[in-house]
């Protein structure tokens, strides 16, 4: 592990920066890359941003999203590649994961995921950071780059998309110290919050009505979960991005500890959802499925039967939550 100062100067001596983020990117990976990338094109560095999935709607009013180049990695000459909220390489996506085996570049890993088995040759890895954009933040100030409002956005919703604006164990006295200093310049709250988290399109709204009809629970109660297949998905005209957020209602029920997503992607794939609210680590159970993430909010991508699948991931939230069976 490296220090913020290690990380500053390898990124001074870069001169061409390639910054991608995650698969499906959220709010933490999207704003970081383009807060990162657009204050080291003011430093006068070359920077591509870049990723393989495109930016989901709600995330549209970001500014610079126009810079974020989504799909292949691009051909042209970079030096430095800079992984932001990305716990393993994979999670780069399936174009992107070899890069950083590469030799001729220099990889600068900044995350905030705990776990072992971490790659780069410069590693910043803060666990106790709500958000890699409060990393950024403060990289940006220790770099003495000045945080324009464009960025203060970005900044702005890494962070409030990450504590779940706010209300998360995550959320801490230094989150709100820089997010006062965001919003002294200038970040529109009401109207960020809104596209975040109330205005969505009507086929979401549709989607959230299906898969709550999906509501399904242990015996125990302590947990929930809800599926989305593509027959729901098309249903209502809705897209993989809609899924975004649905779990947190199987979550959010009284006496629920562990809140599932049980979601059918289009390769046959099926991506898995894990929130807690209290005690149960889904990190741990998201890692028994090949995954990873925090202790509250974890995530995986399995193939399989669906049923099968469900089966067995519920079983494990069962004995982890305490309950006695199915
Ligand atoms: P979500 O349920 O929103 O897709 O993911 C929640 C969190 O779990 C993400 O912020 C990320 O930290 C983590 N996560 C999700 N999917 C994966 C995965 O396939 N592998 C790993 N290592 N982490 C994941
Ligand atoms: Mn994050």
């Amino acid at each position: 592990m490296n220090s913020l100062e290690d990380i500053a100067k390898a990124i001074n001596n870069a001169e061409r920066i390639l910054i991608c983020g995650h698969i499906m990117p959220d709010g933490d990976s999207l704003g970081s890359v383009l807060a990162l990338g657009s204050a080291l094109e003011q430093l006068g560095k070359e920077v591509i941003m870049a990723g393989p999935d495109p930016i989901p709607q709600i995330y549209e009013f970001l500014p610079d999203k126009q810079k974020f180049r989504v799909g292949k990695p691009p051909e042209s000459n970079y030096d430095t590649l800079i992984t932001l909220d990305c716990s393993v390489p994979k999670r780069l996506g399936s174009e992107y994961c070899d890069l950083p085996g590469q030799g001729h570049l220099t990889v600068i890993n900044i995350d905030h995921h705990s776990g072992t088995n971490s790659f780069g040759q410069y590693r910043y890895i803060e666990p106790q950071a709500a958000a890699v954009g409060e990393i950024i933040f403060d990289l940006l100030e220790l770099m003495q780059i000045e945080i324009n409002l464009e960025t203060a956005i970005c900044l702005y919703t890494a962070i409030a998309t990450d504590t779940g604006s706010f209300r998360y164990e995550n959320t801490t006295p230094s989150t709100h110290r820089r997010v006062a200093r965001l919003l002294e310049l200038g970040v529109p709250v009401a109207r960020i919050n809104m596209r975040l988290y109330e205005e969505r399109p009507r086929a979401a709204k549709f989607l959230l009505g299906a898969a709550l009809n999906t509501l399904s629970f242990s015996t125990c109660s302590k947990v929930a979960w809800m599926t989305v297949t593509r027959d729901m998905l098309q249903a209502v005209e809705a897209g993989d991005e809609h899924t975004e957020g649905l779990v947190n209602y199987a979550r959010g029920i009284k006496g629920v500890e562990v809140g599932l997503l049980f979601h059918e992607l289009a390769d046959s794939g099926i991506r898995i959802s894990f929130r807690s609210k209290e005690f149960v680590d889904v990190r741990r159970l998201a890692t028994l499925f090949g995954g990873g993430g925090h202790a509250r909010a974890a995530g995986c991508e399995v193939g399989g039967d669906l049923k099968k699948i469900r089966h067995e991931v519920v079983a494990a939230a069962v004995s982890a939550a305490g309950g006695k069976a199915l």
